[in-house]
């Protein structure tokens, strides 16, 4: 906004004043309204703000004081000043500490009022000027423009206002070059701000084209977008033209500055002066030069920073993926186990059936009740198993009162005729009887299957294959020792270290969870587990766990 065109809102009940006042300042070089009423004043002012308001203070309706107070909500810096009868005087001198510029007691002198709109006028003047110094002192380091800009139109904006102040020039545009999207844009700077026009991706391309083929290496004054060598020639007078800035005259000097960096060139500033008698310095031109290469090396490091972010992106995607990977191949060695598992169980009923069969084929009717028998045990323990898994990973957990010594015996049996132990000598060293224990039995089971299953593994290469278990009572505190020891390979240091983490396993078909599973399980029936081994010479793993009450124990 020019200050000559400073907009003043008269505001009277009684419309002589208003003329009046208008008459006054016909000379003052201001645009000028009149309202009837605090209403009418910001109805007016809704269409055409305005910087001074000069208001009588006594109004039927909304008073002059009222009226103010509206108006400032929205605009704080509009200058007051208060027509005062002195029955007013007092709220006038009021008004004025809390902000108003001035008052006049009516009745006032012509003089007496200009001589007041001058000094609100000042007021304005002085308060725009700052604003705007603020502005220009942020603009006048380019550091601090290529700082504070963090993305890429702000970037190219800013530095073409920051060329524009330094070289005191009344017009700027930049044809930015976006060469990866295919797309490119000019850019004038305003009074009333910036102006984008998008070039269509022909001129776009032909102007990529023309870069790329007539160098344009330094600032250059010139009067004509055709005196660069890029559109030399009759042939791209058209292509200058589309690029051509609003305000640019043919026959009138303009400096042309590329923006580029190790060949590349991103954009194409313009300036313009008013004044076509300007002499350009080579002084000029250099720092032209320095303010474009600043600006390009800003704007590969925001396309650094762009691709650094999309790469780290990607890893984190690519990190995401890998652990659904890793997760499915568990899985899959999970259901494996599993399988294994369930295929033992199913053995066992396929052979009790098919026996079964032959037994009543041949009418011999005596082992019949010992093969159902069995058949319904075997799928109760595979509706414990499969039920177990489904309790270790909800954590859930139902007690009962069992023998541990009887279980041990029972899993022994179980696994002894297993494909994993068949030439593993299973030894049982001593079992105190009457180990009452408070369990969860498919729990229980689990931490022996997995404990017997390692000590056979790790005794595959060793000549002698044993397994020996032994179950102790501690009465002196109320619980019970078991302790499993095999001829293996042991647990050599940095093993043992790990050995208790998810998925850590040595074996080609492991899957790093069964000592993990061991511990939890453990830890859920009030128990401590140890390992003693040293490599080469097997291990020991010892488990104690509270005892039952000894009258809980069933029949
Ligand atoms: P996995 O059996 O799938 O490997 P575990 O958690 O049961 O997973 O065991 C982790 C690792 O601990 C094994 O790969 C093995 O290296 C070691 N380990 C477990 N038990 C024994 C043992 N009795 N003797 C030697 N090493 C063992």
């Amino acid at each position: 906004m020019s200050d000559s065109r400073f907009r003043v809102l008269v505001v009277d009940d009684e419309e002589v004043v208003v003329s009046l006042v208008r008459d006054a300042l016909e000379d003052e070089g201001v645009d000028i309204d009149g309202a009837l009423s605090g209403p009418e004043a910001l109805s007016c002012i809704e269409k055409n703000p305005c910087d001074l308001i000069i208001t009588d203070i006594r109004m039927p309706g909304m008073d002059g004081i009222q009226l103010v107070t509206r108006v400032r909500e929205k605009n704080p810096d509009v200058q007051v000043i208060f027509m005062t009868g002195y029955a007013n005087l007092n709220s006038a001198k009021d008004a004025i500490k809390q902000g108003a510029s001035d008052y006049i007691m009516k009745p006032f002198e012509l003089v007496e009022i200009r001589q007041a709109v001058r000094r609100a006028l000042d007021a304005l003047r002085q308060a725009a000027e700052s604003s705007q110094t603020a502005k220009l002192n942020h603009l006048t380091d380019l550091n601090q423009v290529l700082f504070t800009a963090n993305d890429r139109s702000s970037l190219i904006t800013s530095s073409l206002q920051f060329a524009m102040l330094h070289q005191k020039a009344h017009f700027g545009s930049i044809v930015v070059l976006d060469g990866d999207q295919g797309s490119s844009s000019v850019i004038t700077v305003t009074d009333d701000g910036l102006i984008h026009v998008e070039l269509p991706q022909e001129t776009a391309m032909g102007l990529a084209g023309a870069m790329e083929r007539g160098r344009l290496e330094r600032p250059a004054v010139i009067s004509a977008i055709g005196d660069l060598p890029p559109f030399a020639g009759n042939r791209r007078e058209a292509l200058a033209e589309s690029i051509r800035p609003p305000w640019m005259t043919p026959g009138v000097s303009a400096v042309a500055v590329p923006v580029r960096r190790a060949g590349d060139i991103s954009a194409l500033m313009f300036l313009g002066f008013q004044d076509d008698t300007v002499t350009i310095r080579e002084a000029d031109l250099t720092f032209l030069s320095i303010t474009a290469t600043q600006l390009a090396m800003s704007l590969d490091n925001l396309s650094l920073l762009d691709e650094t972010r999309q790469a780290y992106r990607r890893l984190k995607e690519l990190q995401d993926e890998t652990i659904e990977l890793e997760k499915m191949a568990t899985r899959g060695q999970l259901s494996a186990e599993i399988g294994h598992e369930l295929n033992n169980f199913l053995g066992v009923v396929a052979g009790n059936l098919s026996l079964l069969d032959f037994n009543v084929k041949k009418q011999k009717f005596e082992n019949i009740e010992r093969y159902v028998s069995t058949m319904t045990e075997t799928i109760e323990k595979m509706k414990r198993f499969t039920g177990n898994l489904m309790d270790l990973r909800t954590g859930s957990s139902a007690r009962e009162t069992l023998s541990f010594d009887q279980t041990i015996r029972e899993v022994i049996d179980y696994l002894r005729p297993q494909k994993r132990f068949r030439d593993v000598s299973i030894f049982v060293a001593r079992i105190d009887e009457d180990i009452p224990f408070e369990a969860d039995s498919t729990q229980i089971l689990q931490l022996l299957y997995n404990l017997f299953n390692n000590a056979a593994d790790a005794t595959i290469d060793s000549d002698r294959r044993e397994i020996t278990v032994r179950v102790e009572k501690k009465s002196d505190r109320g619980r019970f020792r078991f302790a499993i020891s095999d001829t293996g390979i042991g647990f050599p240091e940095d093993v043992l270290r790990k050995a208790f983490n998810e998925k850590f396993t040595t074996k080609k078909t492991g899957h790093g969870f069964g000592l993990v599973v061991c511990r939890r399980i453990v830890d859920q029936h009030g128990g401590t587990v140890n390992v003693h081994s040293q490599q080469g010479q097997g291990a020991t793993i010892v488990i104690e766990f509270p005892m039952a009450a000894k009258e809980a124990v069933p029949a």
